[in-house]
């Protein structure tokens, strides 16, 4: 008997880490299974955030998946009498600390029970580590909302169906540091998590997708506009994610054939043509050149995710195209792994642990310039920066040399190596002769494709 509870726990301890190990293909993912009821919650506590009035909503909070309002509410089925019992936020104070009579915002990143009439209230693990007990009505400083449960079948049929696409276009032609016109595609991930089925052990999963982000999560870009972005467009994520997750051999496929299909669509291969001596024809490319763009959102979460992408590269360039394939990444290793083939950016906003393992001399990066450092150099209205007719930022007079003094002395920067992106010359340089300054507004990521950059200094508004 003791033997058999030996095994089975030491079964369970097996169990819980292999939980974390990822599915075979991407072995290091940082995984969590989630049960249909959990994710259910999840789900429908975002739902009851996004029926709340904007003045009254809290923050998703970081960690959570974003999921899209038509996707919640097709697929929760709402349980009669039975409800989620949320934690208020604190009482919003005045200046001399007293709380005023404003009503307090529900957190619904805090669930902290349940409640029915014939049980009471319950208080969930994290409701017992914050002190609830359980109680015949509902603790004073809570909220509730009726519970809901997932169709989880059609919930999987929604996220398990094929990605139509793992590229999007960007429809401006763009010049590149070669004078030819570039044409950009970019691929991402949903930021920082998202949900997938694993078909391996029939089990619903949360994945970290940007294991290596530091204080980037808390501004995330690619999270914030995920907040506008339609119903299809979170889905396409998801989408991909799943299928990466579960297939990467079939997701290659799908890169290959959509890289070498836009790689054709503008380019053509020119030769002299000699049906005598077709073997020895020497061809170029002429077209754009195609840019590749990874982690558009998310990173690079596995060593196979990695591997997809340096080997999409190599297969072109082999192929005959003219490419450019290049990625921010918080994920330190990757910057050397990638080698020649594709130009990485790590950006500073890591964590501090990624941090610590690059040589910033040696590693071209991004850094977030802090917005008090620039507020004064633009013209504004209201809150926004004025921007001229190619979109670009109206600066102050005397604003544009003021902010390469303000950034040159902050970064302990040369003058002469700080370039306005558009002072960049065509052709590319010497490995990082230049730093580079991308304005709020207006600019593109020229500076993160090019060798010769080495500090690309991002002005956020
Ligand atoms: S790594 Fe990129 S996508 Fe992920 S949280 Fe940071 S900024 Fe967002």
């Amino acid at each position: 008997m003791i033997k058999d509870l030996l095994k089975e726990s030491l079964l369970s301890v097996y169990r819980n880490e292999k939980l974390t190990e990822g599915a075979t293909d991407h072995e290091g993912a940082i995984s969590s299974c989630i049960t249909p009821q959990q994710l259910a919650k999840e789900m429908n506590a975002e739902l009851n955030r996004k029926n709340t009035d904007d003045k009254e909503r809290v923050n998703l909070g970081t960690k959570n998946v974003i999921f899209h309002r038509n996707h919640i509410e097709d697929y929760l089925v709402k349980v009669e009498d039975n409800f989620d019992v949320y934690q208020l936020e604190p009482a919003v104070t005045t200046k001399s600390g007293k709380p005023t009579k404003k009503p307090r915002k529900v957190n619904f990143n805090r669930l902290v029970g349940s409640y029915n009439k014939d049980e009471g209230f319950n208080p969930t693990d994290f409701g017992v580590k914050l002190g609830y007990k359980k109680s015949e009505n509902i603790p004073s400083d809570t909220a509730m909302r009726e519970t809901a449960v997932l169709n989880s079948e059609k919930f999987k049929g929604l996220i398990e169906k094929e990605p139509s696409k793992i590229f999007d276009k960007n429809p401006k032609m763009e010049k590149s540091d070669k004078g030819r016109n570039q044409f950009t595609v970019n691929t991402g991930l949903p930021a920082i998590n998202g949900i997938v089925f694993d078909q391996e052990d029939n089990q619903f999963k949360n994945i970290n997708t940007c294991p290596g982000a530091g204080e980037c999560a808390l501004v995330c870009y690619a999270r914030g506009g995920f907040y506008g972005m339609n119903d299809g467009k979170i889905l396409k994520l998801m989408r991909r994610l799943n299928l990466l997750w579960n297939n990467p051999k079939r997701y290659y496929q799908k890169v290959m054939e959509e890289l070498i299909s836009a790689a054709s669509s503008v380019q053509t291969p020119k030769a002299n043509w000699d049906f005598d001596d077709f073997e020895d024809t020497n061809t170029t490319n002429e077209g754009p050149q195609l840019v590749i763009r990874w982690n558009d959102a998310g990173d690079f979460f596995s060593d196979t995710y990695f591997k997809i992408a340096k080997s999409a590269t190599l297969q072109l360039v082999k192929l005959g195209y003219d490419v450019k394939s290049y990625a921010y990444t918080k994920q330190a290793k990757y910057i050397d792994l990638a080698g020649d083939a594709m130009v990485m950016n790590f950006s500073k906003g890591s964590k501090p642990s990624e941090l610590a393992k690059v040589d910033l001399e040696k590693v071209k990066y991004s850094d977030i310039v802090p917005s008090e450092l620039f507020k004064k150099v633009f013209v504004y209205k209201g809150p926004h920066i004025q921007v001229d007719s190619e979109e670009k930022p109206i600066f102050q007079q005397g604003g544009k040399e003021l902010l390469k003094q303000l950034i040159s002395k902050e970064y302990n920067i040369p003058m002469d190596r700080l370039k306005y992106q558009d002072e960049l010359p065509p052709k590319e340089s010497d490995k990082f002769k230049y730093d580079v300054i991308v304005l709020p507004k207006g600019d593109s990521d020229i500076g993160a494709q090019r060798n010769d950059v080495h500090k690309t200094l991002l002005l956020v508004h």
